[in-house]
C-alpha cells in the first residue's frame, strides 16, 4: 500500500472545528483539503480548498465529493452509515465505518467495551419505564440515564436519583431508547488520545486531566496528576481499544478515575478530541497531524510534550456581555488563541480555545484560567 503524499488532496466529512484545525495541519503540509456537511460557510470549509454544502442523505454529493479525494476521514462520527458506505465505494475511508458504527451509538460502545473485558461503569439497555425500574436494582442509585444513540456533550443525560424518578427520566428520552448507567463518584476524569498507523504503529500523547462544566469539556491540563502506575495502565487500555476496533487514525478514550484508583471508560471518539487540542502548540506533532499522517499511510510523529500545557474552553456564553478582550487574553504571552470562525455565539456553543504554556500543569492550568478570565473583565467592571 503506498502512501498518500503530500499535494494529494484529503476528504474531511463533517465541517467544525476539529476539521478545521485538521485542514490547517494539512495544508501546512502541502495537501489540499475538501470538506463535506449540509451546512456552509463553516470553521473546515473557511480553511479547506472546497466545500461541498449537501445533506449526507445526499448521495450523489457524497459520491462526487468521494470522487475528487484520495481518502476520506472524519470530524464528525455520527455521520450516517449510508454516507460512509456510498463514500466508501469510491476512496478509503479511515478510520473505517465499522468503527463508526461502533462508536457512534453509546449502546453499541458499551456492549463493544464490556464484551472485550475493558472496565466500564455497570448499564443497561432500557426500552421501557419498567425496563428501567427493574435496571435501576441491577446498576444501583445514583444513576445517570443517557439516549442510547446520538448526543454528545451530556445532550440527553438524566441523572437518577431515587426509583421515583424513573418515569420521568424515562419520558426525558422522547421515546427513543435508552442506556442507564451507575453514578462514578470519580475524584477525576481523564483521556488518552492515541494514533494508529496502517500497519498498526502506535503512538499516544500520554494521560489529560479534563474538567467538565454543564457536561461539557471545560479545561484540560496534561500530564495530567495521576501515579505513574495509573498513567501506563489507561495508555494501555487505550492501545488495546484501538487494536480490537482496527483503528486507522486518532482515537480519543475518555474515562472515570475512581476515588478507588480505577479506571471506567467512560466514552470513545474515533477523531481527534477538544481534550487533545493543547497538542496543536505544545507538542512536535499535533493531534491532527497524526491523524493526517495515520490516514494517509506515513510514519507517525512524535508526540512529545515541549512543555506542561493547559486548555480552556471559549463557550459562547463569553460573548453575552458582548465581544470578549482579545487583547486581554493575548497580554498572557504563552497563551495561544484559537478561535473556529463561528459567527454566532450561542450560549454552550464551542467556540475557540485558549491553550497555555507553563513550566507545570498547575502553573498552565492557572494561565490559561486567568487568562480566559481577561476575556470578560472590563475596565471597573
Ligand atoms: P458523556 O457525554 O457520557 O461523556 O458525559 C459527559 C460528562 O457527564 C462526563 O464527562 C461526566 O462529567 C458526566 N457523566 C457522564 N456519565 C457519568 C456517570 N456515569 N457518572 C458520573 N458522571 C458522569
Amino acid at each position: 500500500m503506498s502512501a498518500i503524499l503530500p499535494g494529494a488532496t484529503v476528504g474531511v466529512l463533517g465541517s467544525g472545528q476539529l476539521g478545521r484545525m485538521f485542514a490547517i495541519a494539512a495544508r501546512r503540509m502541502g495537501y489540499r483539503v475538501h470538506t463535506f456537511s449540509p451546512d456552509s460557510d463553516t470553521p473546515t470549509g473557511q480553511v479547506a480548498d472546497k466545500e461541498y454544502g449537501h445533506a449526507y442523505e445526499d448521495l450523489d454529493a457524497v459520491r462526487e465529493f468521494a470522487r475528487g479525494v484520495s481518502v476520506v476521514t472524519f470530524e464528525f462520527e455520527n455521520v450516517p452509515a449510508g454516507a460512509v458506505e456510498a463514500a466508501a465505494a469510491l476512496a478509503p475511508v479511515r478510520p473505517s465505518g465499522a468503527v463508526l458504527y461502533t462508536t457512534q451509538h453509546r449502546l453499541r460502545e458499551k456492549t463493544f467495551l464490556s464484551a472485550r473485558g475493558f472496565p466500564v461503569a455497570p448499564f443497561r439497555h432500557v426500552t421501557a419505564p419498567e425496563g428501567l425500574r427493574a435496571a435501576l436494582e441491577e446498576v444501583g442509585l445514583p444513576a445517570v440515564l443517557k439516549t442510547a444513540g446520538f448526543g454528545y456533550d451530556g445532550k440527553g443525560q438524566t441523572r437518577i436519583d431515587s426509583a421515583a424518578d424513573a418515569s420521568t427520566a424515562f419520558g426525558a428520552l422522547g421515546g427513543r431508547e435508552g442506556v442507564v448507567e451507575a453514578f462514578v463518584d470519580f475524584e477525576r476524569e481523564v483521556s488518552v488520545v492515541a494514533a494508529r498507523g496502517r500497519e498498526g504503529e502506535f503512538a499516544h500523547y500520554g494521560v489529560v486531566e479534563n474538567t467538565h462544566s454543564r457536561h461539557i469539556l471545560d479545561l484540560s491540563v496534561a500530564p495530567a496528576r495521576v501515579e505513574d502506575t495509573t498513567a501506563r495502565a489507561a495508555v494501555q487500555i487505550a492501545r488495546a481499544v484501538l487494536e480490537e476496533l482496527d483503528v486507522v487514525g486518532v482515537m480519543c478514550v475518555e474515562f472515570f478515575l475512581t476515588r478507588e484508583g480505577r479506571l471506567l471508560v467512560n466514552e470513545l471518539a474515533p477523531r481527534p478530541h477538544n481534550s487533545g487540542h493543547f497538542t496543536f502548540d505544545a507538542c512536535v506533532t499535533s493531534q491532527f497531524e497524526q491523524q493526517l499522517r495515520a490516514v494517509c499511510g506515513l510514519p507517525l510523529g512524535s508526540t512529545e510534550l515541549l512543555r506542561p500545557a493547559a486548555m480552556a474552553n471559549l463557550l459562547g456564553d463569553l460573548w453575552r456581555v458582548g465581544e470578549p478582550d482579545w487583547g486581554a487574553a493575548l497580554r498572557f504571552p504563552e497563551v495561544k488563541l484559537h478561535l473556529y470562525g463561528k459567527t454566532e455565539a450561542r450560549p454552550a456553543r464551542k467556540m475557540g480555545h485558549l491553550t497555555a504554556l507553563a513550566p507545570t500543569p498547575e502553573e498552565a492550568a492557572r494561565v490559561a484560567l486567568a487568562a480566559r478570565d481577561a476575556l470578560t473583565r472590563r475596565a471597573g467592571g
